[in-house]
Parts: structure tokens; sequence; C-alpha cells
């Protein structure tokens, strides 16, 4: 079928100038609707973990569910390139490419609409608060998830710096686990003179920095990918009178595995609970923005590569998993499923660079590759 680009091009426009943060995606998801309504689907799942949709798309007969899945929210960075539809929310923009991963799953919707697929069902799933690792657990989470029920789930990422429309894939683990910790070190003031009076975190601060610069050097095996980076460190105030009570420490955890994530993961709370003992503090230890492992079915990793070659799509094996991390990995841990890469141009900037800009020369490489995993999986 005939895919109309020119309202996509446009959809993908209207999104850009309506970026908006994690969690708060009122109006993208309003935006989405509106699209959605003109293409109308047998059933809308709506406000799933927060502003989500699911877009349900009845086959023929009885048969599996395919969940396409893409990414709702922009990033907190100004757009300071010029466009003629450039974000209109302050400080806000579509700097990963969101906006052009929700087109290409509207494009669906145009096929969808008339060509129901022959068994099954087609669940385009908008997902909210990707950038922050939660949003595809909110989604989980929702008792409302129990309508979509996926058998298999798919989803892309523009890859800058691959060859424009080049399919990148890999089987196993696609993208890493990554986790932030944050230790609050909780003491006693005492006057700068007399500190022997107080319980300052000072020196566990220290040590904190160094010990978990220190974990992967002493507790994985070189082949086991893995990285503890201190990303923020305080203690007390500008207060030259007084000893400090309170510190933090926060440090971002990678591996290439969930394994690996959680043993360094333990590392790191002993660590923390072995100096404050030491230096008398209390402590309390948080995780934020956690996303497991993207592990992609070796089965489906194929089919993609399939249609690749059916649709004369330059290919390309990922040799290692990707250090950053994709929410998407709470899917691929529940179902079977894969995320791919779609090369978006060897000179794009980098994704979250502010000068990045989702290339729309993807939409139709991206909307024929869905096309063809749904038909592939939902024909009779
Ligand atoms: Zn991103
Ligand atoms: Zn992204």
């Amino acid at each position: 079928m005939e895919i109309k680009l020119d309202e996509l091009l446009e959809l993908r426009k209207t999104l850009h100038r309506n970026a908006e943060l994690s969690g708060r995606e009122e109006r993208t998801a309003s935006l989405v609707k509106d699209y959605l309504g003109k293409y109308l689907p047998d059933q809308i799942v709506d406000g799933i973990g927060g502003y989500g949709i699911g877009a349900v798309y009845q086959g023929k007969s009885e048969g599996p569910t395919v969940l396409i899945r893409c990414d709702l929210d922009a990033l907190p960075i100004p757009e300071s390139i010029e466009l003629e539809y450039a974000s209109e929310t302050d400080g806000v923009s579509h700097k990963c490419g969101h906006d052009g991963h929700m087109t290409i799953v509207s494009g669906l919707a145009q096929i969808l609409h008339n060509n129901r697929p022959d068994k099954g069902r087609v669940v385009l799933l908008y997902q909210p608060g990707e950038e922050v690792g939660k949003g595809a657990q909110w989604v989980l989470d929702d008792e409302k998830f129990s309508q979509i029920a996926p058998d298999y789930v798919f989803a892309l990422h523009n890859l800058p710096g691959f060859p424009l429309g080049q399919v990148v894939y890999r089987e196993g683990v696609f993208a890493s686990a990554s986790k932030g910790l944050i230790v609050e070190l909780l003491g006693e003031t005492s006057h700068a003179a007399e500190p022997q009076k107080g319980k300052s975190p000072a020196m566990a601060v220290a040590q904190l920095i160094n010990g978990f610069s220190a974990i992967t050097q002493f507790h994985s095996a070189l082949h086991e990918a893995a990285q503890v980076t201190v990303i923020s460190a305080r203690v007390g105030e500008r207060a030259f009178g007084t000893s400090p009570g309170f510190g933090t420490v926060m440090a971002t955890l990678r591996s290439h595995t969930d394994e690996v994530m959680d043993r360094i993961s333990a590392k790191c709370e002993d660590m923390v609970r072995g100096l404050c003992e030491s230096w008398n503090l209390d402590t309390k230890i948080s995780w934020d923005e956690i996303f497991p492992s993207t592990t992609n079915d070796s089965k489906m990793v194929r089919l993609i590569m399939n249609i690749a070659d059916d649709l004369g799509l330059d290919k390309f094996e990922q040799p290692i998993p990707f250090p950053w991390s994709e929410d998407f990995g709470n899917f691929t841990d529940r179902y079977k499923g894969a995320l791919f890469g779609l090369g978006a141009g060897e000179s794009q900037p980098a994704l979250h660079h502010p000068t990045y800009d989702f290339p729309d020369d993807l939409i139709v490489t991206g909307v024929k590759i869905f096309e063809e995993i749904i038909k592939r999986l939902l024909m009779k």
C-alpha cells in the first residue's frame, strides 16, 4: 500500500514543535490520538502508564499479538538549530528522534486501517518516559496492559554514525543495562574547630569516589563489560565554621548483562555500608533510572535480517552490545522480540546533541520494515 508521506512529514513537524519532557507528554499524546482518529483502530487503550497509548488493530481471526513500540518524550535540551518546525517548548526538544519514531509507527496506522492482519492483533504502543528509564515499567505495571498482552515486541532506534537506512542488528544483548546510584551519608555537624565532636561524611565521600572507581577493577572479569562512573559528589556547605554533617555521592553503573549489573550493584552497596560503619554514619541508598539490558530473541533478529535482505536494505551486525541503554529491555525481558537500529547517516550529529534532528528519509524505510514484520508474523 502507498504510504501518504506528506501527511507523515507534517505529523513529524507537529510533534517536533510540541516537544515535551518524560512523563509530561500530554499534548504529544493528544496529537497522536487526533492522528489515529483518521485511521481508527478497533480499540484505543488510553492513558497507559501515564500518557501512553495503545492502538489495537484486530486481525480477521485468532492469533498472536504483535506490539510495535515507539516513544513519546523529548529531552531537556534547548533547540539550537534553525528549523522551520523548531520546538515551541522552552528548553525542550526532540534530540533523540522520538518524533521520528512516533511518525514511523503512525505510518503503520495508515496501512493497518484498510489492511487488517489475517490473524491476531497489532498494537501500536506510544510509550511515555523512555529517557528516564521508567516509562516501559509504568506501562507494564498499569493494569490496562492486560488488554494488550503481547506475544511479540519490536522497536527501532535511529542511529547517527551509521549509513542512512542501514539496518543494525544483534542477537542477544543489543543495548546495555544501566542504573543510577544515589548514596546519602548522614552524620552530624560540629564546629570546624572541633571536628572530633561531629560525624563528618567527608572521608567516606572521598573513599567512595575512589572505591566506586575501582569496583570494576576488582569485582568483574576482563571479559565482563562493566563500568561505574561517579557523576556527582558533595559534602557540607560553604560554611567555614562548620564541619559537615551530610554528604552525597552519585554514580552511574553500566554493564552488558543484568547478572553483572546485579553483582556490581551489590558490591557498591556493601562498600557504602562498610564505610558508614567505620565512620559512624547513617546512610540511605537509592536507585534511579534503572534500565535492564535489551536482549534480543535470535529468531526475531533473523526475521529482521531476512526482511532487510528482501527490501534490499544494507545491514550491519553490531559486534558488541551498545553501551547506551533503552528501556525497551523491560519488554524484551518478558516477551520475544527485538530492538534494532536504523542508521541515521554517518555525518548526522549524535543523539542528544543540540544540533541533532531526525532524518525524514528514514520514515518510509521504518514503516516498511515494521509492515513486513507484521505480515510475516500475522499472515496465514
Ligand atoms: Zn535518548
Ligand atoms: Zn531515544
